[in-house]
């Protein structure tokens, strides 16, 4: 059985004052929460402050991009030793807006994805096509691509330690969804690619599904056989919106 998980990826969203604020909401409804695991992706320069916050609570704590060097002159970049140091527990590596606004390649997510898994951190790898890949019928090739990038560099077994975010980048943001059933699809054929390696390691790997969730449609898409919780954008910004998520993928 997989434990559903929740992720707010909040982007580059807040200030000092709004993040507590919103770390203290989420967590005083936290007892809501039954089964689904609970994770906050802050800015780097808040992780310090909602590591403390969140201290003593089951809330994971999560980073949004990492480097791929371990130290050194890299000015601007954030080493996954450093995350690690002030409490992470997972890193979204390969966000969409990574790859398309910043030029992020698959071999760099599947670097950065290595780094990740070497410093015993769970990586959570976003995949997910363009609306152009999308119309011409390309999904399945745009994300077993970006999969299999990431399994050649370190292996099934790897891949197994993360988590796999689905988003369709064209539903980031943007309001628009894919139907439930649509979701399922491409959810069943992530497993299937990981499955072609390894079926243990294909049942055991949650597949969250991320682009505009929010607490009406995610029950709809909670109830697919494989998908395992949500990547959540916009809507992890408000406590309630994202505590009723959480209820909804519990
Ligand atoms: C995301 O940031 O991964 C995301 C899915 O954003 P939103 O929920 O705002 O579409």
């Amino acid at each position: 059985m997989r434990q559903p998980l929740v992720a707010g990826n909040w982007k580059m969203n807040g200030t000092l004052e709004s993040v507590t604020a919103l770390v203290e909401g989420i967590k005083a409804g936290m007892g809501s929460v039954f089964t689904a695991e609970v994770a906050v992706c802050p800015p780097f320069v808040y992780l310090d402050t909602v590591a403390r916050l969140i201290q003593g609570t089951s809330i994971a704590l999560g980073a949004q991009n990492v480097a791929k060097e371990e130290r050194g002159a890299f000015t601007g970049e954030i080493a996954v030793s450093m995350l690690k140091d002030v409490g992470c527990n997972y890193v979204i590596v390969g966000h969409s807006e990574r790859r398309t606004l910043y030029g992020e390649t698959d071999a760099l997510v599947a670097d950065k994805y290595a780094r990740v898994l070497e410093a015993g951190l769970t990586p959570i790898l976003c995949v997910g096509e363009l609306l152009e890949e999308r119309e011409a019928g390309k999904e399945e090739e745009v994300v077993a691509r970006q999969l299999d990038v990431v399994i050649e560099k370190v292996g099934i077994a790897g891949v197994g330690k993360g988590v796999i975010a689905y988003e369709p980048v064209w539903t980031i943001g943007t309001g628009k969804t894919v139907t439930p059933e649509q979701a399922q699809d491409a959810h069943a054929f992530i497993r299937q690619r990981l499955a072609a390696h390894d079926g243990s390691v294909a049942e055991a790997t949650r597949i969250l599904y991320g682009g505009s969730v929010n607490s009406s449609n995610l029950p709809g898409l909670a109830e697919k056989a494989d998908i395992d919780g949500g990547l959540i954008g916009g809507a992890s910004l408000k406590a309630d919106e994202f505590l009723a998520i959480c209820r909804a993928a519990d």
